[in-house]
């Protein structure tokens, strides 16, 4: 007969509890004295996130309306030229140049391949697409009064 290792009594049930940082099995009657502590092998948690930053949430290019227009102006087409090899309307993609309208990720994955573009990029890539690490506050800065003009 196991005995508990608090007040010695005999009992079949006894439980692992941490009382003040020592484990120790106990009897019912003492598992009130610390923390019961449970089976851990099935509760056992996945803290770790990593999915999370792997995952490629990419996002919308806040210029998309400004790339497709020049990448289907320097291709030389038309807005209905383009609309037709897409199999769409005239009217999305103007909507959609114009910054109207968000292309879905089937619609920029569309006009990505038929003018080489990227619409829907990885936000951390371009934070880091910095190429001169000394002065990119100015840099930045200059960019910025760029895309506002
Ligand atoms: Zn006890």
């Amino acid at each position: 007969m196991p005995t508990c290792q608090l007040c010695g009594q005999n009992s079949d049930e006894l439980k692992k509890t941490n009382v003040e940082g020592a484990v120790l099995k106990v009897c019912n009657d003492c598992t009130d004295m610390g923390k019961v502590i449970e089976k851990s092998k099935v509760k056992k948690k996945k803290k770790r996130r990593r999915t999370r930053t792997r995952r490629k949430d990419q996002v919308l290019a806040s210029n998309y309306g400004e790339k497709v227009k020049s990448a289907r102006e320097s291709r030389k087409l038309s807005i209905s030229e383009l609309a037709d090899k897409l199999n769409e309307k005239n009217s999305l993609i103007k909507k959609v140049e114009r910054g109207e309208l968000k292309p879905d990720k089937t619609l920029a994955s569309k006009l990505s391949n038929a003018l080489e573009i990227t619409l829907y990029v990885n936000p951390e890539v371009s934070d880091y697409d910095t190429p001169s690490k000394g002065d990119t506050r100015k840099a930045t800065l200059g960019d910025v009064a760029e895309l506002k003009d």
